[in-house]
C-alpha cells in the first residue's frame, strides 16, 4: 500500500452532536480543605451539561496517597453519588502518575483533566466540550493570567517553557498546564505510550490530532498549599527536558568540542613557551585554571549522561507507574 505524507492537512468532519459521555479526572494529594468545594463546583457544571447537552458524565478522583482526610472525604462523596469513582493509590506517586491512573479508568468519549484546588475554573469545561463538539480532539487551557502565584514561580515557569521549546523536539505550547480536554482517541494514544517519565503535556503535544487552546485566567488556590515545592518543580522541569529530547547531550558534545579547540590553542602556546622562552615554569596559573575547568565540565557531562543512564535503568525494570490500593465505584474496570 502506498503512503503519502504530502497530502494537505485536512480534517474529516466528525459528528459529535449526539449523546456522549465525559469523564473528569481529578488528582488529589492532601486536598482535604478544598475537595468538598471542588466537588460541588464540578458537580454543578457536569449536571448542567448532562441536562442541556445530552452528556452523561463520570467524575474520577484519584487519591495520590494523601496523608490527611482526603481519602475519607472522597469515599464519602462517592458513597452518595453514582457518578463518582475513586481510585486510591497505595502511596504518593506524584501528580503525573496519579493523572495516568485516572486516565486508565476513564470510560468517556472525552476526558478532562483538572486540578483539585479550583485554580482551573470547572465552568470552562462547558467551553471545552463545545470546542470538542466542533471537532477539536484536544482543547488545552492556556493561562493568560495567574493570580496568587509568586513572581518567582511565574518567572521560572516562563523561562522553563521558553527553554524547553528551544531544546525539545516537539513543540509544547506555552503557558499550558494539564487542564485540558482530550478525545477518546487521544486518551487511547497516550495510554499506548508506556514511558515512565510522564510529562503529559508534552506527550499530548506529541500525539498530534487537532488541538486548540482555550485562554483563561488561572485563579489562586481556593485553599491549602501548593503541593509543588521548588524541589519537585525542578525535578518536573528535568523530566520535561530529558524525556523529550536528546538536545542536552548534543549541547554537551558541542561544549566539549569548543573546549577542545581552546585547549588546542593552549597546547600550542605551552609548547612555544617551553621552547622559545626561559620562563615556562610560571604557567602554573593557567594550568590550574585549565584543570579546574576541565574537572567541572567533566563532572557536568558525566552527570548529564548519568541522568539518561538512570532513566534507562528505571525504564528497564518496567515497574508499574502506580499501584492501586482500593477502588470505589469503578470495580468493573481493571
Ligand atoms: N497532586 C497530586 N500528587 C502530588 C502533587 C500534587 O496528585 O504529588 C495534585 C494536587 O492535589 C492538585 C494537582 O496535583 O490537584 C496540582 O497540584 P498543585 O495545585 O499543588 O500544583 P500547582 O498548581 O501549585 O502547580
Ligand atoms: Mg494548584
Amino acid at each position: 500500500m502506498s503512503y503519502s505524507t504530502s497530502q494537505p492537512e485536512t480534517f474529516a468532519p466528525v459528528d459529535r452532536s449526539g449523546p456522549a459521555r465525559i469523564s473528569v479526572v481529578v488528582p488529589c494529594f492532601n486536598e482535604e480543605e478544598v475537595i468538598a468545594m471542588s466537588h460541588d463546583r464540578l458537580k454543578a457544571v457536569l449536571a448542567s451539561l448532562h441536562q442541556t447537552q445530552n452528556l452523561d458524565y463520570e467524575l474520577i478522583y484519584v487519591d495520590d496517597g494523601s496523608r490527611d482526610q482526603t481519602a475519607a472525604k472522597l469515599a464519602a462523596i462517592a458513597a452518595g453519588d453514582a457518578h463518582v469513582g475513586v481510585v486510591m493509590l497505595s502511596r504518593n506517586f506524584g501528580h503525573q502518575p496519579a493523572v495516568t491512573a485516572g486516565l486508565d479508568r476513564a470510560s468517556g468519549d472525552c476526558v478532562v483533566i483538572i486540578d483539585a484546588d479550583l485554580q482551573d475554573p470547572p465552568e470552562l469545561i462547558a467551553d471545552m466540550v463545545a470546542m470538542w463538539r466542533e471537532g477539536h480532539d484536544v482543547v488545552y487551557g492556556r493561562r493568560t493570567d495567574r493570580e496568587g502565584e509568586s513572581a518567582f514561580k511565574l518567572g521560572t515557569a516562563r523561562l522553563f517553557y521558553r527553554g524547553l521549546n528551544m531544546l525539545s523536539d516537539v513543540e509544547i505550547p506555552l503557558d499550558v498546564g494539564d487542564f485540558r480536554l482530550m478525545d477518546r482517541q487521544v486518551v487511547d494514544s497516550i495510554s499506548q505510550m508506556k514511558e515512565r517519565d510522564r510529562f503529559l503535556r508534552g506527550m499530548v503535544s506529541w500525539v498530534g490530532f487537532r488541538q486548540a487552546a482555550l485562554p483563561y485566567r488561572r485563579a489562586a488556590r481556593a485553599a491549602g498549599q501548593s503541593k509543588y515545592p521548588l524541589r519537585k518543580m525542578i525535578l518536573f522541569a528535568l523530566d520535561g527536558m530529558l524525556s523529550f529530547s536528546l538536545a542536552p547531550l548534543r549541547f554537551v558534545i558541542m561544549l566539549g568540542l569548543a573546549i577542545l579547540v581552546l585547549a588546542g590553542f593552549g597546547i600550542v602556546y605551552a609548547i612555544l613557551n617551553r621552547l622559545l622562552t626561559d620562563q615556562w615554569v610560571s604557567g602554573w596559573t593557567l594550568l590550574f585554571i585549565a584543570v579546574m575547568f576541565m574537572g567541572g565540565v567533566q563532572l557536568m557531562v558525566l552527570g548529564m549522561i548519568g541522568e539518561y543512564v538512570g532513566r534507562i535503568y528505571m525504564a528497564s525494570k518496567e515497574r508499574p507507574l502506580y499501584l492501586v490500593k482500593r477502588m470505589i465505584g469503578l470495580h468493573d474496570r481493571g
